[in-house]
């Protein structure tokens, strides 16, 4: 995983003379140093910018960067927006203008003209923020004072939502095998999202997989199930079903790494020389942030990587999920979410165990092992990206996930049950409206507003069903992006 870091630019001219410039200087110095300790990602301080040049020069080198992942832009004192321009204008990376001040209080007895000519940004931002909305550049603004919880909050969602830009265009997706046949949702234009995602998305045979699996040796096996052991309960006597699973997850890793993919898809209906669907194997990849998606569906795979990497320590609490059926009785209302094996662990509310059951889907020849567990309860979102044909629809749901209400002993396979956003008839059918998938990215810890930001810097269409939305807003809402979508 590459490091991140962001780049602190500080805007100004020379009309205050060297003491006030050296001032600001010391001042962003200051407030980068102090940041960086309190944001997920450091805040490396460039320059207090005082011509057309020194933007350009420093939007160049930024875009140029790879570990830059994102510019934060502020103004302590006047900046003129002329000498912006040609600097914004060519910026290639994701952009968040800080609208803030160096003191929180406004000091009543030393408070003169020259403390209001070096603590300007009241205006200095408002310029600066001009410009922005002038170039239609599009840009996270975050105001409040540089020392608040709060704002330290959102600006390191920002950068979380931002790394997921840096992640999206580094994307490629390893396709083994065709998407499930006649499915149309997980379908999609890839030359359109590589020209707007970034994202390579390509096919490999299944037959290579096998291949791969062949050279595989029992000194691997034995110490991938060893770390199994450690993870996870087994709760089987099949062993030879769980060194059968680490067998299909040390050779889909290789080829993963050789290529330098993060996610993958699949497809039951293509395991040709396989004896299980990866189920097991598909979990512990998902556990260390490879994105997967079901039944081909490299779009959902691809953002569970991307919503992965944008959580908590690079690797979060975000995976692939299916709404599979509803419990309808009043009062009770929730959606059981699950898949055929693969749940990623990173959901789970207690250890996993890992099982092996008949899977009577597909070209099964054996029992697959999978890992079984019950969800976490609390907040989340469900994300699912879907192809309009011309564009791309991005729709995020609210979600109270709870402790399963049901203990489900049968079920063989790891299970999530929520309460979808305003209610759960409701949100389906706002999510209905909207064409939501039945695949989604299920997460925990990354924010609808962080999507949003994501959506916005991606330039795709956003939708968010919240506790306030209604079928009727909902519809004349999508009815409006249709058009704004086909001017664009
Ligand atoms: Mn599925």
């Amino acid at each position: 995983m590459r490091k991140y870091e962001f780049w602190f630019v500080v805007g100004s001219q020379f009309l205050y003379g060297p003491e006030t410039l050296a001032i600001v200087d010391a001042r962003a110095k200051e407030m980068a140093a102090e940041l960086t300790k309190v944001l997920p990602y450091p805040l490396v301080y460039k320059v207090t910018a005082k011509t057309n040049r020194e933007i350009t020069d420093v939007v160049k080198e930024a875009n140029y960067r790879d570990e830059c992942a994102g510019i934060i832009t502020w103004c302590h004192t006047f900046s003129p927006s002329k000498m912006w321009i040609d600097g914004l204008r060519d910026l290639q990376k994701p952009w968040l203008h800080f609208a803030t001040q160096y003191n929180k209080e406004i000091p009543n007895d030393e408070i003169d003209m020259d403390f209001m000519n070096l603590n300007q940004a009241a205006h200095g931002d408002r310029e600066h923020g001009f410009i922005g909305a002038r170039l239609r550049k599009p840009r996270k603004i975050v105001a409040g004072y540089w020392q608040d919880a709060k704002v330290h909050k959102r600006i390191g969602d920002w950068m979380k939502a931002a790394v997921g830009v840096a992640v999206s265009k580094d994307m490629k997706v390893m396709r083994f095998g065709d998407n499930m046949r006649e499915v149309a949702v997980t379908e999609g234009d890839k030359v359109e999202t590589q020209i707007k995602l970034g994202w390579q998305v390509n096919t490999w045979a299944v037959g290579d997989l096998v291949k791969e699996m062949n050279k595989v040796t029992e000194a691997e096996i034995d110490a991938l199930v060893a770390e199994y052991e450690k993870s996870y309960d087994i709760a089987t006597d099949n062993t030879a079903a769980i060194r059968y699973q680490a067998k299909e997850e040390i050779a889909m890793k290789k080829m993963l790494d050789r290529e330098g993919c993060r996610a993958f898809s699949n497809t039951f209906q293509d395991l040709y020389g396989m004896e299980q669907l990866p189920g097991l194997a598909s979990q512990h990849l998902m556990a260390q942030g490879y994105g997967y998606g079901g039944e081909g569906d490299w779009k959902v795979s691809a953002m569970t990587a991307i919503l992965k990497a944008m959580g908590e320590g690079g690797n979060g609490a975000s995976g692939f999920m299916e709404d599979y059926t509803y419990h309808l009785v009043e009062g009770q209302e929730y959606s059981l979410g699950a898949h055929m094996l693969e749940v990623c662990p990173s959901l789970a509310a207690g250890k996993p165990r890992i099982e092996t059951h008949h899977l009577g889907i597909g070209m099964n020849e054996k029992d697959p092992a999978r890992l079984v567990f019950e969800g976490k309860a609390g907040k989340g979102i469900v994300v699912s990206l879907i192809d309009m044909g011309g564009r791309l629809r991005l729709i995020v749901q609210d979600i109270e996930a709870v402790k399963p209400i049901l203990p489900m002993p049968n079920l063989p396979v790891a299970r999530v049950m929520w309460r979808a956003m305003p209610d759960l008839t409701t949100g389906v059918e706002c999510w209905i409206t909207a064409g939501g998938a039945h695949h989604t990215v299920l997460s925990y810890d990354v924010s609808a507003e962080m999507m949003r930001d994501w959506a916005r810097m991606m330039d795709i269409e956003f939708v968010h069903i919240t506790k306030d939305t209604t079928p009727e807003k909902l519809e004349e809402e999508l009815l409006v992006k249709d058009l704004i979508w086909k001017l664009k």
